[in-house]
């Protein structure tokens, strides 16, 4: 099995979970950002969103979000990395819970653009056209 996350969902490979379901699945991840650190991923394989159900990604999220409350300490993230540009590692959709501590260091380093109000305008009807 080429798929280190499907390995987890059937039993081949070991995890900690602390959830399962029909549809999800959550568990550690093995090098967390900060302790607490949550994976939680559909049981039925999607590479990332484009094949991803958008049934099966509103259940993650339900399951993101209830895990989210328990873990959160000073703060929480929750992060999708989506194609090699934006950091996925591994291709089995996966949205992480990161729980926050003051100081903990974890930080994206970003350099954000200045974009005018036009500018925005035009992006934003671009991307109403790609939603159709
Ligand atoms: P990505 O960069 O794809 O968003 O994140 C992949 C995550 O999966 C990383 O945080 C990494 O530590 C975690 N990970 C990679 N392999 C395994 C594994 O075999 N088991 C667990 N529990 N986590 C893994
Ligand atoms: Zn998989």
């Amino acid at each position: 099995m080429d798929c280190i996350f499907c390995a987890i969902i059937v039993g081949a490979a070991e995890a900690s979970f602390v959830h399962q379901d029909d549809d999800v699945v959550a568990f550690m991840d093995l090098n967390p950002v900060t302790p607490g650190h949550l994976l939680v991923i559909p049981r039925r394989h999607a590479v990332g969103l484009a094949d991803l159900d958008e049934a099966a990604g509103a259940a993650v999220w339900r399951v993101a979000h209830r895990l989210g409350r328990v873990v959160r300490h000073d703060g929480v993230n929750l992060f999708l990395a989506d194609g090699v540009a934006a950091g996925q590692e591994v291709f089995h959709v996966h949205l992480h819970v990161v729980p926050r501590y003051k100081g903990d260091g974890f930080k994206l380093v970003v350099k954000p653009g200045r974009p005018t109000r036009a500018e925005l305008d035009a992006m934003a009807e671009s991307i109403r056209d790609a939603l159709g």
